[in-house]
């Protein structure tokens, strides 16, 4: 057995510590991010730690998946299940010998001890507590059995559980987000912390683990501050020294209301799936909880690292915000460069059956993905930002093509004229394109009487007659990346329809 320590060795060594029994959420993530940042600020270590004390729930697939979301958003670990370390293994299901035997030690110091209390007896001790008005613990029934009792039932194999005996005092702890925290202890009952010497639970196996692996800070979410008494209780009887620990505030929704799955507490990998950057969801989760003091909002990981401070952390739930989370997408998305962005929108292109072999160049498909990007606000919006340069024939909506007061007979004459002065183009560029086009709106207005610098009446109808869409792109961007040929067979389809 581990020599008992004091206190942890000095060093900043601090843990993840997910259960895998679904997939990583962002509530999850943002622990990791909090967690490797202090490790990185501090000189530090980071474990990645698998408690999957849970048989029934726990899936090797959840590990693997929390372990990829994890490397897609950067966060990187020095020890862990897939990299090993010094004091592996990283996962509690292989760790049963360490667990039993701090297990016989409590019991053998009759600070834990079997209880033979059935199901139905506990059932109906809640119900009756509560009936009578009092919060349910448990009553201590099997706390006072004889050892000879406990050897007989055991014997008869009778089925137990592992409780481990609450003192009754006052637990009184320093968070570093939330202060100092009292707890009375009399409110807990005797805590369940294994099913049997093989099969430790979640409070005991904590404890554990932290002590084993010198961790020097517990940084979880709120959800766990009720957790941290019964677990200082299980260090104090075990001789081990008390990590220090920091509450992340939760997160909320923008009623304030405690985060719903519905309104954004789902899984990373659906945000990774519709398209937001690893980036924007790093920077993202930062903000939610950490306030850097300034106005500056984008932050890389890099720069966090350097910034990232657990003082400036607040108490107060974290408003998740949708909308800045788009905000920053969007940001990063139009830092990207063209090539790495076209990389990056083929598989939305792909799967929505877009990217047929042959179809665009890579230098057309770098030009849609360019004019797309200012409007994007995920990868995934470049289906419906440019799926009409990908199609062959339009289903155009005619009234559409009507700017202000225009009948159909003078959509048709612009229509007519963008026909004429595009075709007669010899070298298919943008410049060109623009600078025909402009002079021709120009000329139409005089020549039809409209005001003079709308040169809607002539682009209007072409843009919708190239793209079938009220927003997209200037007429000028649709037919130089649709290529001469198709820019006027989208003109001469439009004007069939008037
Ligand atoms: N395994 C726990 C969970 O996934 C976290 C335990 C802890 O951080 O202390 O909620």
């Amino acid at each position: 057995m581990k020599k008992i320590a004091k206190k942890s060795a000095g060093q900043v060594r601090v843990r993840f510590a997910p259960s895998p029994t679904g997939p990583l959420h962002v509530g999850g993530s943002r622990t990791a991010l909090f967690n490797y940042l202090f490790a990185q600020k501090n000189g530090g270590r980071f474990v990645l730690r698998i408690e999957d004390t849970d048989k029934e729930r726990s899936l090797q697939k959840w590990t693997e998946e929390i372990i990829e979301q994890l490397k897609w958003l950067g966060i990187e670990w020095n020890e862990g299940p897939d990299i090993g370390g010094k004091f592996g293994p990283y996962k509690q299901t292989q760790r049963t010998d360490i667990y039993k035997k701090y297990l016989e030690k409590l019991l053998g110091e009759n600070k834990a001890y079997y209880c033979f209390c059935t199901e139905e007896d506990l059932e109906a001790k809640r119900q009756d507590q509560m009936s009578r008005g009092v919060a349910p613990k448990y009553d201590g029934k099997c706390a006072r059995l004889s050892k000879e009792t406990v050897e007989k039932n055991l014997a008869e194999k009778k089925s137990s559980v592992i409780r481990f005996r609450i003192e009754n005092k006052k637990i009184k702890f320093n968070d570093l987000i939330r202060g100092d925290v009292e707890f009375d202890a009399r409110l807990l009952g005797d805590v369940v912390i294994a099913k049997d010497l093989d099969s430790p639970l979640y409070h005991f196996a904590v404890v554990v683990d932290d002590f084993e692996m010198e961790i020097s800070h517990v940084i979880r979410g709120e959800e766990h501050l009720p957790n941290t008494p019964r677990q200082i209780l299980i260090q104090k009887a075990l001789g081990f020294y008390q990590p220090i620990y920091a509450h992340l505030p939760l997160m909320l929704n923008t009623d304030r209301s405690k985060l719903s799955k519905r309104q954004g507490d789902v899984a990373l990998a659906d945000y990774h799936n519709s398209g937001y950057l690893p980036e924007a969801l790093v920077n993202f989760m930062v903000l939610l909880g950490w306030n850097p003091g300034t106005e500056k909002e984008i932050f890389s990981l890099s720069e966090l690292v350097k910034e990232f401070s657990i003082e400036k952390v607040q108490k107060a739930g974290a408003v998740f915000n949708i909308d800045r989370l788009d905000f920053l997408n969007g940001f990063y998305i139009r830092e990207k460069n063209i090539e790495k962005l076209t990389e990056l929108c083929k598989p939305y292109l792909r799967e929505a059956g877009l990217l047929v072999a042959g179809q665009v160049t890579e230098n057309q498909l770098e030009k849609i993905v360019e004019v797309s990007k200012t409007r994007m606000k995920k990868l995934s919006d470049i289906v419906e930002l440019s799926d009409f340069f990908f199609a062959d024939k339009l289903s155009l909506d005619k009234d559409l093509l009507k700017w202000s007061t225009m009948q159909d007979t003078e959509i048709k004459e612009a229509l007519l004229l963008c026909d004429k002065i595009l075709s007669e183009i010899k070298i298919w560029d943008i410049k060109n394109i623009e600078a025909g086009l402009t002079a021709g709106a120009g000329e139409f207005n005089k020549q039809k009487g409209y005001p003079e610098k709308n040169k809607g009446y002539l682009l209007w109808p072409l843009r919708v007659a190239l793209s079938g869409k009220k927003f997209s792109p200037s007429p000028f961007e649709i037919a130089d990346i649709l290529g001469k040929e198709k820019t006027i067979k989208r003109i001469e389809q439009a004007i069939k329809l008037l």
